[in-house]
């Protein structure tokens, strides 16, 4: 199977529901997706979702990269897999070394493996290897008032989304007050999350560990700013072990640095489009595995097609213990179609539709939505 054309396009997507968390504000998705046609007829997909704050390109950075000269290089290479269980796809260092940009590299990474998926029949997570049943995404609710939180809440549990990550971080006491308005209003209904974006000092994130347990905290995503990664040594275990590392860890380098500090973390949250793709993720996700941490799977606001390439990689990663992959949910159109299935387990005491499946579909099973009907 040998690639014989690439193309790219650039589609910039309002949000349904424009959000602000510590540190910025939003209200479009701009996505760059990519296809890689072979000569037996299969084309793969991906796509990039970049944020210059994290992954250090823009949308016209990323759409640059992604060039059919820039891609020249793919044209008639060979599509394999060496080893799957070993994740050692054969276009590996090339995409390292000749694609500028984590979300461009994530785009061809994806859609490389998306050709492996369908030329074999099988889709992702299978040639992987499958290793978790389905698990619960949260949904993220931004930075905003207590009455905003507890009605936008309302409507996420109205809709089975009971998994909640509140944003924070630019005011505790705030925080505080809207974490515990939802557990009064929702109960143990909900799974209750917080990320701060770094936005806590040390005494404001003192005053939330006060109240974690209390609160029934799930997890706290990157309190602090990377700077002062080891000042969260000096919570117990049981608070450390909910601490997740998002903004501190983008490649092994840094699941090195803080091993070497003492583990101030007990999971890391890994995005596709800051560390490179399903090939990176994976050996990622693995080094964290040998270092004790647990794994939540992040990502942006991106397209279905992103999530399913996370979802795939995730069900096959055995140090996954969260997700968080609710980018696509708020787009107000989706460029594609497919990629994954929100449902609930049926021995659920209550209904809730947020378990994700990806599709039974080779690959990654995400289509380009067919042209809007203009008739
Ligand atoms: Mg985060």
């Amino acid at each position: 199977m040998r690639i014989v054309r690439t193309t790219s396009w650039r589609e910039d997507v309002p949000l349904a529901r424009p959000y602000a968390i510590a540190g910025g504000a939003w209200d479009t998705a701009q996505l760059v997706f990519v296809a890689l046609e072979t000569d037996e007829g299969d084309t793969g997909y991906g796509l990039a979702a970049p944020a210059e704050e994290v992954t250090g390109e823009d949308a016209a950075a990323a759409a640059g990269a992604l060039t059919s000269s820039e891609l020249g290089w793919l044209l008639d290479s060979e599509v394999g897999v060496a080893s799957p269980s070993s994740g050692s796809p054969v276009w590996a260092g090339d995409v390292a070394a000749r694609v500028k940009g984590p979300a461009a590299r994530a785009a061809v990474d994806m859609a490389l493996w998306d050709l492996v998926g369908r030329r074999t029949g099988v889709k992702l997570v299978d040639v992987f290897g499958r290793v978790h049943g389905a698990l619960p995404t949260s949904v993220t609710i931004g930075v905003k008032s207590v009455a905003a939180t507890l009605e936008e809440a309302e409507e996420y549990v109205g809709r089975g989304l009971v998994c909640l990550k509140v944003k924070g971080g630019v005011d505790v006491d705030e925080d505080i007050e809207r974490l515990a308005r939802l557990r009064e209003r929702f109960g143990a209904r909900v799974t209750l999350r917080c990320d701060a974006n770094m936005g806590y000092d040390t005494a404001a994130l003192a005053r939330l560990v006060a109240r974690m347990q209390e609160l029934a905290l799930e997890l706290v995503e990157q309190p602090l700013t990377p700077a002062l990664d080891a000042a969260l040594l000096e919570h117990e275990p049981w608070a450390r072990a909910r601490f997740v590392a998002d903004e501190s860890v983008h490649g092994v380098d840094d699941l090195e640095r803080l091993a070497a500090l003492g583990a101030p973390f007990g999971a890391v949250n890994i995005k596709l489009m800051k560390c490179g793709g399903p090939t990176p993720a994976r050996a990622l996700a693995a080094a964290a595995h040998r270092a004790g941490l647990g794994v939540m799977w992040g990502c942006m606001d991106e397209s279905a097609l992103g999530i399913a390439a996370a979802l795939h990689t995730a069900y096959a990663a055995p140090a996954t213990r969260w997700l968080d992959l609710d980018g696509s949910l708020d787009l107000a159109r989706d460029p594609f179609v497919g990629g994954f299935t929100l449902d609930g387990p049926a021995s659920a005491p209550f209904e809730r539709r947020d378990y994700v499946q990806p599709l039974d579909r080779p690959g990654l099973g995400a289509e380009p939505a067919p042209p809007p009907c203009t008739t």
